[in-house]
């Protein structure tokens, strides 16, 4: 079976129910979090067809994730209220100190607009920053100026979540190990496993050798079902990933 696809992940997530594993949003894990528990969050970066394939995958399985979408990348109304309505989280994957080259005054501003054309759609109460590699400016510096409790927010995931406790895994790089190569998707924290492919953190999680609490970080547009995009998005990908992991070295 090739990684990365909708079946792949369809297999990843009946494991990790047959581990025993509660799926609890974002939103719903800062309000009351399970002892055992895998947030679901999704980072609706390009493609949002493929989160709603996604969204539809989950709610086949009675199970609920956390939607973030940018403003306006993947800001497509009727995806949006489809993703919903199949009672997903959605909030806003905001990119506004990159957007406005580091005005803070402006991007906040933007901030402020975008939140409130997506809580037209959803009562927004999380959001999660883009972490644009290319770009010098830290999205997440906001909230060093503003607060998210005076925006009516409970959470933002790089910033209220405890990782020494809750283990962060991410797809990014279309890999599981993928804190080499990635700027700004990375956290610090005690956890460390050498996981690459799907099939390794399948098994991972049929060995039980995973904490009890863990937030699992996917991109739909990387899984992909379609053979020829599939080998588009991998040469892409190990292109990207050189040039992050040269830009990372200079930047260390
Ligand atoms: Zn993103």
């Amino acid at each position: 079976m090739r990684d990365f696809t909708f079946e792949m992940y369809l297999k990843l997530i009946r494991q990790i129910s047959a581990t025993g594993y509660q799926f609890q949003t974002f939103e719903e894990f800062l309000l009351k979090p399970e002892h055992r528990v895998v947030i679901l969050r999704h980072d609706c970066d390009i493609w949002p067809g493929n989160d709603l394939k996604m969204a539809g995958i989950e709610h086949d399985l009675n199970i609920k994730a956390s939607y973030f979408f940018r403003i306006p990348h993947t800001f497509k109304i009727n995806i949006i209220e489809k993703i919903r309505d199949l009672g997903h989280e959605i909030g806003y994957h905001y990119e506004n100190l990159a957007d406005t080259n580091g005005d803070y005054v402006k991007a906040i501003e933007s901030f402020r607009k975008n939140l409130s054309i997506l809580r037209e759609i959803y009562p927004v109460k999380t959001v999660a920053m883009h972490g644009r590699p290319l770009s010098i400016f830290d999205s997440r510096l906001l909230w060093k100026k503003y607060k998210l409790e005076d925006f009516g927010l409970i959470g933002e995931p790089y910033l209220n979540v405890d990782y020494s406790k809750v283990c962060y895994l991410t797809d990014t790089g279309s890999r599981w190990d993928g804190n080499n190569v990635s700027i700004r998707d990375t956290v610090i924290s005690k956890f460390n496993y050498s996981i690459r492919t799907t099939n390794q953190l399948i098994e991972h999680f049929k060995g039980d050798k995973l904490p009890e609490q863990i937030l699992m970080n996917t991109h739909a547009a990387r899984w992909n079902n379609n053979f020829s995009i599939w080998c588009y998005r991998f040469l892409l990908q190990k292109f990207k990933n050189t040039a992050k992991f040269v830009l990372k070295q200079i930047q260390n």
